[in-house]
């Protein structure tokens, strides 16, 4: 969906979006697993920088709840995560701050993103927020046992066979130790 500025200097825009998984490109680390619902709005806000310097920004305020799937950290199976996330955000036409530290600064708690040309697609505003909102790294719960780094296997489904092959060293010392006392 095309947010134009265009449109928007006619009249506001309210938007209320379903998209499927697949239809906004979240990139190889999340999986979209349910269908993203995005309620909000996008409307033009003329930023006078003065002398006749008239900017065109456009703000959008809006939500989204979805749920992504993550590989867990230490086990690699799927995590299932809800998400939501409530954003406000400022986009001004490229090339309007000279420097980034200039935008931090001048518009308090609201994000300051850029667009280029005419407007910006709903769908690429979207995929930032939900991966700004998905978890860095997630866990299959909070005691996972992770992998076996010899076989492999997830030790949440039981015991592998390494542990039994190979008996602890320490214990062959005293064994050792035993027969040594033994014989004396
Ligand atoms: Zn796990
Ligand atoms: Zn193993």
């Amino acid at each position: 969906m095309l947010i134009r500025i265009k449109d928007l200097e006619l009249q506001r825009l309210e938007f209320n979006e379903t998209f499927q998984p697949g239809a906004i490109d979240l990139g190889s680390e999340y999986t979209q697993v349910s269908p993203l619902q995005a309620t909000g709005r996008a409307e033009l806000i003329e930023e006078n920088r003065g002398h006749k310097n008239i900017l065109d920004d456009i703000r959008i305020v809006g939500k989204l709840d979805t749920e992504v799937e993550v590989a867990c950290a230490r086990c690699l199976e799927p995590v299932r995560q809800p998400l939501h996330r409530d954003f406000e955000l400022l986009y001004r036409p490229q090339g309007a701050d000279k420097t980034k530290e200039e935008a931090a600064v001048s518009k308090g708690e609201t994000e300051i993103s850029y667009y280029e040309g005419d407007g910006l697609l709903l769908e690429d505003v979207l995929r930032e927020q939900v991966l700004l909102e998905a978890p860095y790294r997630a866990l299959c719960q909070e005691n996972c046992k992770g992998l076996c780094p010899t076989c492999g296997s997830n030790l949440n489904s039981g015991p592998c066979p390494c542990k039994e092959v190979q008996p602890d060293p320490r214990w062959n010392a005293l064994g050792n130790l035993r027969d040594k006392l033994k014989s004396d």
